[in-house]
């Protein structure tokens, strides 16, 4: 048993956070961030908490990375016109602030040439 405290994703996943997930399935979930930065924001994130970073989860499990990848890929379709930015915050100075690995699916009225 770990004595790691649950990430806030992970009580997502476990519902004891709520949250307005649309996709779900063994290893992945997908939900709206709760402060959207595009008409269409989504997290796409592993269901474990496990790995804090994009790079951590390449190394240590790349089909996961690449589940996450193909899931946030169809969600853009799903919900807007399949286009979109993934974006992996890596590290506190890049502005990440939760350490559970996690994709911000941007798509809709997304300025030409800016970075978001
Ligand atoms: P940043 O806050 O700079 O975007 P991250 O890349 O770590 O840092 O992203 C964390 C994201 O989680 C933020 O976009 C934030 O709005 C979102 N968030 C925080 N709490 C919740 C919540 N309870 N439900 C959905 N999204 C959340």
């Amino acid at each position: 048993m770990s004595t790691t405290e649950p990430t806030l994703f992970e009580r997502i996943a476990a519902r004891e956070i709520p949250a307005r997930i649309v996709f779900e399935n063994e290893r992945v979930i997908a939900f709206h961030d709760i402060a959207p930065q595009a008409p269409l924001h989504l997290l796409v994130t592993p269901k474990s908490g496990a790995y804090a970073t994009v790079a951590e989860l390449a190394a240590a499990d790349p089909a996961l990375l690449a589940e996450v990848v193909i899931i946030a890929d169809g969600l853009a379709s799903e919900f807007s016109n399949g286009e979109y930015r993934l974006v992996f915050n890596s590290g506190a100075s890049a502005g990440q602030t939760v350490f559970h690995v996690h994709a911000h699916l941007l798509s809709g009225g997304l300025d030409e040439g800016s970075l978001g």
